[in-house]
């Protein structure tokens, strides 16, 4: 119990690092016990992995607040921010070498995200932390970490996990805000909408870097256009009005600066759900939407890009195409047939990161350059027809060019921040002006060929690591994966996750047999039957800071992997 802990760790003062080992196991508290799962090897390493967990009739959270799947997430989230709060009140912190001193739960950002740091359910509240043991040199400071595990964590303890000594109203506000974002995205596909965006919406974000709301200057809240405004009646909040984007394809034009890229980034993280105060809390797009962007450099393996390319010369075939090294336009006809492998139902563009000659082909071009010398159908050709016989919807950034004027059933212009409904001028203009281009399509896009992952793609050695640098790169064995121009991957812990779910997929679900699209499912289902934890190989103890990443961004891993090999499911 905790006074053996504490006599441990006076009788180590003064020991050799190593002594802490010693330290793994349970202790029991007066309201809580405290495991110490896996202790670190010296002060430098990533610091040792520890769990509180107190009863839930002690922690005293009413079960109305976790008895669906988004409260509990909501609760978990809440558990998380306000631990590493606990912290910043009741830790000293940083003393002595290395980590020594710290105290830390994983960082939350905007989004609620399924985490593995904390547990909520009927028998227990359990948070998943680590701690950085003290030491001078290499040299345990025993009276510190007395100070640690006996003052300081019980503080935090004491303030974070019991119910009643919480801000409930906090709690309520946002565990009833996912609710009801919730709620509102399962709405969408049945009301005809691709996304919302609520009314007084703030969708500016403080600096590229930063992804807290802009507050500082003139911030003009979203207003919709009549035409597009629709309601919603939330279980909580009740009515919000806002604008409602129809499914089919939908321009989003207007002058450079004018807050076009601003309102498509908001519609690309309105897959997740926002914290209270973000400013896009009721920003909401269909949940298997996709950013598409081009990705020159990126490898592919044998994805049918026909209904783009064609015709490469050198003779490449298209229909199953692979290259270590895309081009722009390649690379974003990947990007698409991919998306649509994995049953994108919307896909999200761009002209800031488009290719161009993806996106355009005008009149005098055609005249110039043959469609045989063309390899190209751009995406203007194929916008509709993606629409018409696969019911996946467009919505498209587009500032230069007046052409997508002809396929788009709604054009929205951004202008001073204020977007309005154009669409009959825009109809009216293309009526008058005839663009003088042919389509260029001779055939119907229809469909995609599945493709199925080989189990030899992901065989690993004794000793190959898997792991995620940041956000933006996963080493899997000897193979980086680059994950940057992946933009909807939001939390390094999401990237974490990937990573271990890569490896898992391998070892329990890539057979030869199964589609990439069954293999990524088959884990999701795992996650959702077993939880997060499943995933991680300390599973039963605390698993690692995982976040739980959507079946696109899981993909989009496995696409971007150097060593992946692929065969086409025969039909
Ligand atoms: P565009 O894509 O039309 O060129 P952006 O979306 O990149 O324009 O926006 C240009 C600038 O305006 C950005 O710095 C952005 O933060 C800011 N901005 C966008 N929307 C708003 C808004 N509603 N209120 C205030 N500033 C905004
Ligand atoms: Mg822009």
């Amino acid at each position: 119990n905790q006074h053996i802990l504490r006599d441990k760790l006076l009788a180590m003062d003064g020991k050799g690092y190593g002594a802490y080992k010693s330290l793994a196991g349970s202790y029991a508290f007066d309201r809580y016990t405290l495991f110490i799962d896996h202790v670190q090897s010296d002060p430098f390493a990533p610091p040792s992995r520890l769990r509180v967990r107190v009863e839930q009739r002690l922690a005293g959270f009413p079960p109305v607040l976790y008895r669906t799947r988004p409260r509990r997430i909501a609760l978990e989230d809440y558990l998380m921010r306000a631990f590493a709060r606990a912290v910043a009140r009741h830790c000293r912190g940083h003393r002595g070498t290395g980590k020594s001193g710290l105290v830390a739960v994983d960082h939350c950002g905007q989004e609620i995200l399924e985490r593995t740091g904390a547990v909520v359910n009927s028998d227990f509240v359990e948070i998943r932390f680590v701690v950085g043991l003290p030491a001078r040199g290499r040299t345990i400071t025993g009276r510190e970490a007395v100070r640690i595990f006996l003052e300081e964590l019980p503080a935090i303890i004491h303030d974070s996990l019991f119910y009643h000594n919480l801000d409930s109203g906090g709690i309520i506000q946002q565990v009833e805000l996912m609710e009801d974002q919730e709620f509102l995205r399962g709405q969408l596909a049945g009301r005809g909408l691709g996304a919302f965006v609520a009314n007084g919406s703030i969708l500016p974000r403080e600096s590229g870097v930063s992804d807290r709301p802009l507050v500082r200057g003139r911030v003009v809240p979203f207003q919709s256009p009549p035409e597009l405004e629709v309601e919603f009646n939330l279980p909580n909040r009740g009515r919000v009005a806002g604008m409602g984007i129809p499914r089919g394809v939908t321009l989003i034009v207007g002058g450079g600066y004018h807050g076009k890229s601003t309102l498509l980034r908001a519609l690309e993280r309105g897959v997740y759900n926002h914290i209270p105060g973000d400013g896009r809390e009721l920003v909401i797009t269909l949940p298997g939407a996709v950013k598409i962007r081009a990705e020159d450099g990126r490898s592919v393996q044998k994805v049918d890009i026909s209904g783009f390319i064609n015709n490469l010369p050198g003779g490449q075939d298209t229909r199953s195409f692979s290259t270590e090294n895309a081009s722009g336009s390649t690379s974003q006809a990947a990007n698409i047939v991919e998306a649509l492998e994995m049953g994108a139902p919307l896909l999200l563009l761009d002209e800031d990161t488009s290719a161009t000659n993806f996106m355009i082909r005008d009149g005098r071009m055609q005249e110039l350059v043959a469609r045989e010398d063309e390899p190209i159908t751009p995406f203007i050709d194929r916008v509709r027809q993606l629409y018409e016989y696969m019911g996946v919807s467009t919505i498209l950034v587009v500032g230069g060019s007046g052409d997508y004027f002809s396929v788009a059933d709604r054009v929205i212009m951004m202008q001073n921040y204020v977007p309005r409904d154009v669409t009959a001028r825009a109809r009216e203009i293309a009526a008058r002006h005839r663009d003088g281009r042919r389509m260029e399509a001779t055939d119907t896009f229809r469909r995609v060929t599945p493709r199925v992952p080989l189990p030899v793609s992901f065989t690993l050695e004794g000793r190959d690591k898997v792991k995620a640098r940041g956000m933006d790169e996963i080493v899997y064995g000897h193979m980086d994966i680059d994950l940057q121009n992946v933009e909807q991957l939001v939390d390094p812990a999401q990237a974490r996750a990937i990573a271990e779910i890569i490896k898992y997929a391998a070892r329990h679900h890539v057979n030869g047999r199964r589609t990439l699209k069954e293999v990524v499912e088959a884990v999701l289902s795992d996650m959702d039957r077993e939880g997060l934890d499943v995933i991680s190989p300390f599973k039963g103890q605390h698993p690692g800071d995982y976040a739980r990443p959507r079946a696109h961004e899981i993909a989009a891993a496995i696409n971007r992997y150097r060593r992946l090999q692929v065969k086409i499911r025969p039909e």
